[in-house]
C-alpha cells in the first residue's frame, strides 16, 4: 500500500512515498512560497501530490503542517505569520475533493514524532516526548503510543512553556519562553553577544566552542544547562520513557551532546535522552504512518 508522506513547513514542502513495510520509495520537495498566501501554498502542495501520483499509485494523502491541527476536521485552528492566511484553512476537505483520496492531516512536530516512533529512535516505546530545536522550539508527546492533543490542539507546545519568569519577550505575547532560550536562533544569538567572534549558524557556534573559546564554553554551558533545566521539568510532568532532542541544532551533536550527558549524569535521577534519528524526513514519515494507520483501521472496521 503507497501512501503520501507530506510535510508543509515555513520555507519548504516535502513529499515522500511510504509503505507498510516501512520503505520510503520517493521523495519531493518545492519551495512553500509562504509569502505570496494560502493560494500559493495549497498550488504547491497540490503539485507535490499530483506527483506523487504520478510516480506511485497512492492509497491515502497524510499531511504534516506547521500550525494547530483539528485532527478529527483536518482544519489549521491556528497559524502564525510563517504560513500567512492559513489559519482557518480545511486541509483536508480541500485536499480530499481535489484528489478523490481520503487524506489526514497532524502538526508536523506531532508527525515528526510519529515518524521516529515508527521507523526512528523512539520505536518500542510507548510514553515519549520530543523537543525540537530548530529555528523555533516544537513539541510533541504520546501517551500510550498516542499523540496526545490537548482540549485545543496546542499540547506539546513546550516552546511557549516560561523557562525565565519576565524574561526575553516572545512573539507569542509571553515573556521568558523556552523558545527564546533553547531554539538555534536564541543560541546564536547569544554567541553573538557574548563574543567578538560574529557567527552565522548554530553550527560555527559549537565549532568555535569545540576550539576552546572560554566566551563560547559559557554560552554552550549555560544553553545546555537550560536545556537540561526543560528536560527535567518534562520528565516530572510527564514522566516519558525516553525524550527526543530533534530539529536543527542536533546536527552538531557530535560537539555538544557529550557535555549534556555528563550534566544529565549529575542528575538525582536518571533520565533517558536520545536524538531523533530521521531529521528533516521525520514529518513526512509520520505523517504517511498516519494515514496507513487510519486507513488499516477503516479496513478492521468494515470487516468487523
Ligand atoms: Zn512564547
Amino acid at each position: 500500500m503507497f501512501i503520501a508522506g507530506i510535510d508543509i513547513g515555513g520555507t519548504s514542502i516535502k513529499a515522500m512515498i511510504v509503505d507498510e513495510k516501512k520503505n520510503v520509495h520517493f521523495s519531493f520537495v518545492l519551495p512553500t512560497a509562504a509569502q505570496d498566501g494560502k493560494n500559493a501554498i495549497l498550488k504547491n502542495l497540490f503539485l507535490c501530490i499530483e506527483t506523487c501520483s504520478k510516480e506511485y499509485a497512492i492509497q491515502g494523502i497524510g499531511i504534516g503542517t506547521a500550525g494547530r491541527v483539528n485532527v478529527k476536521t483536518g482544519e489549521i485552528v491556528y497559524a502564525t505569520d510563517n504560513l500567512p492566511g492559513w489559519e482557518g484553512t480545511k486541509l483536508k476537505e480541500l485536499v480530499e475533493s481535489e484528489f478523490g483520496l481520503p487524506a489526514a492531516i497532524e502538526n508536523d512536530a506531532n508527525a515528526a514524532l510519529i515518524g521516529e516512533m515508527w521507523t526512528g529512535a523512539a520505536q518500542n516505546y510507548q510514553d515519549a516526548v520530543m523537543l525540537t530545536l530548530g529555528t523555533g522550539v516544537g513539541g510533541a508527546q504520546a501517551i500510550r503510543g498516542r499523540v496526545h492533543h490537548g482540549s485545543g490542539w496546542s499540547g506539546g507546545e513546550w516552546g511557549h512553556s516560561i523557562l525565565y519568569p519576565g524574561g526575553k519577550p516572545c512573539n507569542c505575547g509571553l515573556k521568558g519562553c523556552i523558545e527564546q532560550y533553547l531554539s538555534g536562533r536564541a543560541l546564536l544569538s547569544r554567541a553573538n553577544t557574548e563574543s567578538i567572534v560574529i557567527f552565522r549558524n548554530g553550527s560555527e557556534v559549537f565549532e568555535e566552542f569545540e576550539k576552546g573559546n572560554p566566551d563560547i564554553i559559557k554560552v554552550v554551558e549555560g544553553y545546555l544547562d537550560d536545556l537540561v533545566t526543560v528536560l527535567t521539568t518534562l520528565r516530572n510532568g510527564m514522566d516519558p520513557e525516553v525524550i527526543l532532542i530533534g530539529g536543527g541544532v542536533i546536527d552538531s551533536r557530535r560537539i555538544w551532546w557529550p557535555l549534556l550527558e555528563s550534566k544529565l549524569a549529575a542528575l538525582p535521577f536518571q533520565l533517558y535522552v536520545r536524538p531523533a534519528e530521521l531529521g528533516n524526513n521525520a514529518g513526512c514519515v509520520g505523517a504517511g504512518k498516519m494515514m496507513l494507520d487510519m486507513l488499516l483501521e477503516q479496513s478492521v472496521n468494515k470487516v468487523l
